[in-house]
């Protein structure tokens, strides 16, 4: 069970259009990607949520542990690397899976002066 198939058709739309999105953002934007990680906070739980967002990546495994395990993790695309961004992308991880949450967060815009997750994406994802 990927978590997709409860879904409305408008929640999932809105996970493809997460997904194109997240590309606008790494392809064009890359500077509110700057930001976003800027204000994350946490680390990833290695859940593996944000590899079902639509539908369930071919990629995606479970290790000896239960824990989610990416078998592209080194190559894996940007959309993986960045995620999650922004809150945007929390609700749409959190609409797949509403019992359980993302290990990462975002502090508010105001709040974020310490950069410390900055260019963190090589951490994200499982
Ligand atoms: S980034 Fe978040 S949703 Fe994705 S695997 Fe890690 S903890 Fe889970
Ligand atoms: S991180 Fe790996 S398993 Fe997850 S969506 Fe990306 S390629 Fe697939």
């Amino acid at each position: 069970m990927d978590g997709n198939g409860r879904l409305t058709l408008g929640a999932r739309w809105a996970l493809w259009w997460g997904k194109a999105r997240r590309y606008f953002y790494h392809s064009f934007y890359p500077a509110y990607i700057a930001r976003g990680h800027a204000r994350r906070r946490g680390e990833c739980l290695r859940c593996g949520v944000c590899c079902r967002l639509g539908t369930r990546c071919s990629h995606l495994a479970t290790d000896e542990r239960g824990m989610s395990l990416c078998l592209r993790h080194a190559i894996r695309p940007r959309n993986c690397r960045v995620f999650p961004i922004d809150e945007s992308d929390l609700a749409e991880r959190d609409s797949v899976s509403p019992g359980t949450r993302c290990g990462f967060s975002f502090a508010p815009e105001r709040l974020a002066e310490c950069p410390k997750d900055a260019g963190a994406e090589g951490r994200a994802g499982p």
